[in-house]
């Protein structure tokens, strides 16, 4: 079966990637490698350097006819939004109008949507879950919700399927120390360089971390479900910046640093997401502790 992945050359979309040509999938990647590295070199990978604004992206999807589209590719980086939000909304929003064109004329059979829990900005609610209201504080939140309600209204008018994958802060080996989630990727980097590790304000922010393997796991799970719906791709457990440093000072044979410094703009507080839909739904699971997934993490980086 042909499947394509936007962004399949960055971090996430390179584990997907990874699992679908092992499954046996022809797998098309779209991507303009802004973020993204070639990590794959096997006979059934179709790499397109290419921009998901362009007219050679839709036309390779309407040409290719994949069954499936996992729509990843995107600025991922909050503070980047903030500074630029002209290039945020045209590659988070008028990228995956694009695509969706792509989609309605190769008449895909889903797309499925890697979205985010900026999406709901400043809760103040110890949990959320996915029909809580959004309310993004930064372009970033609010150019992946307009993208997922682009999404929706496809459906609507074309009967294009949809799965949207809310992810919490998603860690693990190949990400960069930019983009979403990247605290743990930071970390790593500084733990590499013999560095202390900054953390922003007080270090009580809380975040939802969830395993790359588990989130792959999940769109793989959105495959064989026929709702056209909205799930949460977390682990239900928040983690602060500080217990974060705590279980590295553990995997740590050395002695850390760690040192406060300001708060960045557009971060949210806390943020936990309630994943209770997607495992009855989807059949899904997070495999991976914080303790196990940062250990798995940990040891990539130090190999
Ligand atoms: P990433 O930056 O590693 O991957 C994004 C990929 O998209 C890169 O390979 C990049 O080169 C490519 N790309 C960017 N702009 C492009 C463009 N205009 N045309 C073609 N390709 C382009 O980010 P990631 O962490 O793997 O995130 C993947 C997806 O998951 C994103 O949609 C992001 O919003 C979402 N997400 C990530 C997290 C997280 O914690 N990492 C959390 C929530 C949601």
């Amino acid at each position: 079966m042909k499947v394509a992945v936007t962004g399949g050359a960055g971090f996430i979309g390179s584990h997907l990637t990874d699992y679908l040509l092992k499954a046996g999938y022809e797998v098309h990647i779209l991507d303009n490698f802004s973020s993204g590295h070639y990590y794959h070199d096997h006979p059934n990978v179709i790499v397109h350097e290419v921009d998901i604004r362009s007219e050679r992206a839709q036309a390779i999807i309407a040409e290719e006819k994949p069954e499936f589209v996992f729509h990843l590719a995107a600025q991922a980086d909050v503070t980047r939004s903030i500074n630029n939000p002209c290039e945020d909304a045209d590659i988070n929003i008028n990228g995956t109008i694009n695509i969706l064109e792509g989609c309605r004329k190769a008449k895909v059979k889903k797309i499925i949507f890697s979205s985010t829990s900026a999406v709901y900005g400043n809760l103040q609610k110890a949990t959320i879950d996915e029909q809580d209201h959004t309310a993004p504080i930064s372009y970033y939140g609010l150019s992946k919700l307009s993208a997922e309600k682009y999404i929706q209204l496809y459906q609507e008018l074309y009967g294009l399927d949809f799965t949207i994958l809310r992810y919490g802060n998603v860690y693990g080996p190949r990400q960069t120390a930019k983009g979403e989630g990247g605290v743990i990727a930071v970390f790593m980097d500084r733990i590499k360089e013999g560095s202390c590790l900054k953390i922003h304000g007080d270090g009580k922010q809380t975040r939802d971390f969830v395993f790359v393997e588990d989130v792959v796991d999940a769109n793989i799970a959105a495959m064989k479900n026929d709702r056209n719906d909205i799930f949460h791709v977390s682990t239900n457990k928040p983690t602060s910046i500080i217990q974060l440093a705590e279980i590295l000072l553990e995997l740590h044979p050395d002695s850390l640093e760690t040192m406060h410094v300001t708060s960045r703009t557009g971060d949210i507080k806390h943020s936990c997401l309630l994943n209770g839909k997607c495992c009855e739904q989807l059949g899904w699971m997070p495999k991976y502790s914080i303790s196990e997934g940062l250990k798995r993490t940990y040891h990539y980086y130090n190999s």
